[in-house]
C-alpha cells in the first residue's frame, strides 16, 4: 500500500514537472509559439510523452494548438494561451480557463468532485 501511494505521488510529481517544464518552453517561445518538433527537441523526451502533456495543457486551456504545414508535413504550433491574464487564474486553477465549464456541475457530464484537472491542481496546492 505504501509503495502504491509512493508510486501515485511520484507519478503526479513527474507529470507536474513535465507539464510545467513544457509550458515554460511554450511561454518562452512568445507570441509566435513553437512547432511540435522544436518542442520535442528542446524537451528531450519522446514525442508520445510530449503529445500527452500537450493534450493536458490544451484541455486545461493553457495553450492552443494551431495546425500548420512545415516542410510539406502537417504539424501544429503550440502557443501559450494566456499572455495578458495569467495573474487572474489563481496559480493555474483550471476552472478559470476550462473549455468544459459549460458542462460542469450538478447533473452535468463532469463536476468538481470527479474532475481530474481540478483534483490534480488541488493536490499540488496542498503538497
Ligand atoms: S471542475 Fe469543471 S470547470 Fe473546473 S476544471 Fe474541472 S471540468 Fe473544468
Amino acid at each position: 500500500m505504501a509503495f502504491e501511494r509512493f508510486f501515485i505521488q511520484r507519478t503526479f510529481f513527474l507529470d507536474d514537472v513535465m507539464e510545467s517544464g513544457t509550458l515554460q518552453v511554450i511561454k518562452d517561445a512568445g507570441k509566435q509559439g513553437i512547432l511540435l518538433a522544436e518542442l520535442v527537441k528542446k524537451m528531450n523526451e519522446p514525442e508520445s510523452t510530449i503529445l500527452e502533456v500537450i493534450d493536458s495543457l490544451n484541455k486545461n486551456g493553457q495553450i492552443k494548438k494551431v495546425a500548420e504545414k512545415h516542410d510539406g508535413e502537417s504539424t501544429f504550433r503550440l502557443i501559450w494561451n494566456d499572455f495578458e491574464s495569467e495573474w487572474d487564474t489563481r496559480e493555474g486553477l483550471p476552472c478559470f480557463v476550462c473549455p468544459d465549464i459549460d458542462q460542469c456541475g450538478a447533473a452535468q457530464p463532469t463536476n468538481p468532485w470527479v474532475c481530474e484537472k481540478l483534483n490534480k491542481w488541488i493536490k499540488v496546492q496542498l503538497d
